[in-house]
Parts: structure tokens; sequence; C-alpha cells
């Protein structure tokens, strides 16, 4: 009995090993670091910013309704970058807005929308931003990065303080998670610490208000532009 075992153990023994050659001869697959952000989440349906288009230009101006509260607010169009546009506060209800750059230069304006901010519980905020439909749509196109310079907007709640961010998409799931300082500022990196542990540094309020917009076509077109530029000689 204990021959035709180890018989038979001894041929296992020689299949694994062969099969082990075969393996090492296979020319090496590049291996794929599991990104922590694309690793499958059970999808979760969140809130999205309330907008309007509903947008008037009146001589040098714009005028239209809060999408929270429904008052009017005015804002110089002079106040607003071409591309990066500008963020405001809704005069009646203190809700964030941001104001698309396309209104002063008249660009997309069909598309366009006046965007207010959604209240985010700092600890909730990377789930919110990673089952985004922006944010996914922008992965499908290879341009998340364009996020850090359009297309996401953090204030605290309570004081207003605008987060970097660079900050805000590094922010890791679970606080065991390692996050890679080394691309932040001292600034960013005093923010990171601080919402980490789930508050604002300034007034430890623990709710944010957040904008994630559609990125228009023109900031697109710009971002790439600069990249370009970069390349040249
Ligand atoms: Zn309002
Ligand atoms: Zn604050």
């Amino acid at each position: 009995m204990g021959f035709w075992n180890r018989k038979k153990s001894d041929a296992d023994a020689q299949t694994t090993c062969s099969e082990k050659k075969q393996i090492a001869k296979k020319p090496e697959k590049p291996i794929v670091k599991p990104d922590p952000a694309c690793l499958p989440v059970k999808k979760v349906k969140i809130p999205l910013n309330k907008t309007t288009s509903e947008v008037k230009f009146v001589q040098n101006s714009i005028v239209f309704p809060c999408p929270i509260c429904s008052e009017l607010n005015t804002v110089d169009l002079y106040e607003l970058d071409p591309i990066l546009g500008g963020e405001t506060m809704c005069m009646h209800c203190q809700d964030v807005l941001h104001i698309p750059g396309g209104y002063q230069t008249r660009s997309e304006v069909p598309k366009l929308k006046v965007y207010a901010g959604l209240p985010v519980a700092i600890r909730k905020f990377p789930l919110f931003y990673w089952n985004h439909p922006v944010i996914h749509e922008l992965d499908e196109q290879g341009i998340t990065r364009i996020i850090i310079q359009y297309g996401l907007w953090g204030f605290c709640q309570r004081c207003h303080h605008q987060f970097s961010p660079a900050v805000l998409i590094n922010l890791p799931h679970t606080s065991g998670e390692i996050v890679d300082y080394r691309s932040l500022s001292s600034e960013e990196m005093m923010e990171m610490k601080s919402l980490r542990a789930g508050s604002c540094p300034f007034c430890s309020h623990r709710i944010l208000l957040v904008i994630i917009s559609e990125v228009p076509h023109y900031v697109i077109s710009a971002s790439e532009n600069l990249s370009h530029r970069w390349e040249e000689d």
C-alpha cells in the first residue's frame, strides 16, 4: 500500500515539476497592479448635484435661480475665468455655486448648467466620488486627471474653506489605507490629515459641500493644449 502511495505521489511531484518548468518558460505577463479605486465595489446609488440651466444674459451679467432655494442670483461675467468659470455663494441660502466659464465666452451655452453644492459627510466622500457617473465617464475616456483642474469642488459646509481636489481624490476609503503624501504640498498634507480624521482643519465641521460637474469640451481641449505646450521644444 505504502509503495503505491509513494509511487503515486512521485508521479504527482513530477507532473507538478514539469508544469512549473512550462510556466517558467512562458513569457512574463506584465503585472497589473490593482488600483484600489478600480476594484469592483458594490454599486451605490448616489445623489447628484442640483443644477439649473435657466440662465439669462442681462447686459454684462447672468441671472439665474439658485438650484436649491430658487431665489435669483446675479453674477458679473467679468468675474468668471473663461475656462475655469467661478464659484460663488447663493446670496439667499449661502450654498456654494459653480458657474462654468462658457457663459462668459458663450461657448456650449445650451449644454451648460449652474451647479449647487451637495452636503456630503467627509467620511462618505470617497464612496460618493468613486460612484459618481461623471467620474466613471472621465475614467472611460482616460482623462480622470483633469478633475484636479476642473470638475470637482469641495468646501467645508460651515467655514467654506475650499479643499484641494488633489487631496479629495486621494482620500482613502478606509483609515488603514496607505496614502502617498509625496505629491502633496504642506497645506494639502494638513488638509489630508484632518480630512482623514473626518473633520475640517479650521472649524472641525464634518460635512463638505461638494460639486462634481460635467467637464465641458472647451475645458478638455484647453487642458490638451496645455499638455502639448509642455512637449514643444
Ligand atoms: Zn440659494
Ligand atoms: Zn470648516
